[in-house]
């Protein structure tokens, strides 16, 4: 494997970009390794600055449902930047964008589209709480919101009550406000909320689990959610980043059949460009700005080119009604392969994560609890077991074998319609080689 122009690239990008990237896990820190730069990417394969070809189960962090680079997309892009890039003013597009995103997702009463992830899950804690009045929000370890200040926050050593900023430069007071329960744990959800009895704005969740490794939420805990929040006057909020249009057409409500208040999109929404969505009931969605008292805006929100990304990928998903049937199976299979080496595998549709966690029998790709037979791996604390130097040994073997993975045990593994059935099986054959166990 090549890599000397990669390499030229990164000592050069040391000194011009913090750590040579512009998002911490591209620098393959977990795995002790110096990154690729990308030249180009076609289907279900990217192609890096010194020619070398990698089968991708990364898919740019989620976007890339269809593989990279799909024609139609492409074409709609170049045919719509031809018309200028920006305007700052409403296009005909955006409301197409929030008309097929309230067809995947009813519950999507109104939609606000902005720039990123991170400004969606922000955005709508902002409204939960100018909605509710109250300032509290509940928030599980393990799951990732973005990096807005007030959801960078973990859970202190044991005591869940005492939050603490996950990264320097939060405030304390930010972290204040933010609880961090158990995922998987009603006990933890149902103890914070007793204890700030009517302070509560949201329970914020990602109904599957994709940031601490695919964690699935064990059966009745979104329903749990469901109730709690209702009883207590809080607002359930299904951060869907990964999970929105990837788990099926209408996201985790539809795979779980548990309906939250408010929603957040980003990665596939966008259909690889810079746009994410939030929004839900109406009444909620009415406190927003310029219809009500809770701000938000954005320059570059709405763009038209990224609405078209949007649109093109959301069109061709709807229309293809074997899509998700399709990435299950092969996802299940590629789960399989994991579980005949003895990993710890966790699936959800076409995310997957296989733990280097010996000891549990992981036989499950179901919701469902530990003792049900379900998923081993439950929680944060669960995931960080996890042996990290044999998954870093393994990520280097998936490498030369040509098939890049996420470069951290903590990330999920994503299927698109790019991976034939062929592919899938050639990276069967790879997992056979590459996955040893306790040799480290
Ligand atoms: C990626 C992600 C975000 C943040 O989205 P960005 O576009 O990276 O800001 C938020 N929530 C979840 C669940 C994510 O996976």
């Amino acid at each position: 494997m090549q890599s000397k122009l990669s390499e030229q690239l990164f000592q050069k990008a040391q000194q011009l970009i913090p750590g040579g990237v512009n998002s911490p896990v591209r620098a393959f820190r977990a795995v002790g390794r110096n990154p690729f730069f990308v030249e180009r990417a076609q289907g279900p394969w990217l192609i890096d600055e010194d020619g070398n070809r990698y089968l991708d189960y990364v898919c740019s962090w989620g976007p890339g449902i269809l593989g990279h680079a799909h024609p139609k997309v492409i074409e709609a892009v170049q045919r719509v930047c031809e018309k200028g890039l920006t305007f700052g003013a409403p296009t005909a597009g955006e409301v197409e964008l929030a008309e097929l995103i309230q067809a995947c997702v009813p519950e999507m009463e109104m939609v606000r589209l902005v720039s990123s992830g991170t400004e969606a899950v922000m955005s709508a804690v902002r409204v939960a709480r100018g909605f509710t009045g109250r300032e509290k929000i509940i928030k599980f370890a393990g799951n990732y919101h973005g990096h807005s200040d007030g959801l960078l926050v973990k859970a202190g050593s044991g005591l869940m009550t005492q939050s603490v900023p996950d990264s320097a430069g939060v405030p304390a007071g930010y972290a204040a406000s933010t609880l961090t329960a158990v995922y998987n744990d009603e006990e933890s959800v149902r103890r914070l909320m007793e204890e700030n009895h009517g302070q509560v704005a949201a329970v914020v969740v990602e109904p599957v689990a994709a940031n601490m490794g695919v964690v699935p939420p064990k059966k009745g805990f979104l329903e749990f959610l469901r109730r709690i929040t209702g009883d207590e006057g809080a607002l359930l909020i299904f951060d869907e980043v990964i999970t929105g249009f990837r788990l099926a057409l209408g996201g985790a409500t539809e795979y779980t059949g548990v309906s939250a208040d408010l929603h957040t999109f980003g990665k596939i929404v966008g259909g690889g460009m810079p746009l994410a969505a939030y929004g839900g009931r109406r009444d909620i969605m009415s406190c927003v700005a310029p219809l009500g008292a809770v701000y938000q805006a954005g320059t570059l929100s709405g763009n038209p080119v990224a609405v078209t990304a949007g649109i093109t990928t959301l069109k061709i998903l709807m229309e293809d009604t074997g899509i998700y049937e399709r990435l299950d199976r092969r996802a299940a299979k590629l789960a399989e392969a994991y579980r005949r080496e003895g990993l710890t595998v966790n699936r959800a549709g076409s995310l997957l994560s296989a733990f280097f966690a010996p000891g549990w029998d992981g036989d499950a790709d179901r919701l469902g609890s530990r003792e049900e037979g379900g998923c081993g791996i439950e929680n944060y604390e669960d995931a960080c077991k996890c042996d990290k130097q044999a998954f870093a040994d393994y990520f280097s073997r998936m490498l030369e074998h040509d098939i890049y993975v996420a470069p951290s045990q903590f990330e999920a593994m994503f299927v698109s319609d790019a991976h034939t059935d062929e592919l899938i099986e050639m990276t069967c054959g790879a997992v056979r080689a590459c996955v040893r166990q306790g040799e480290t």
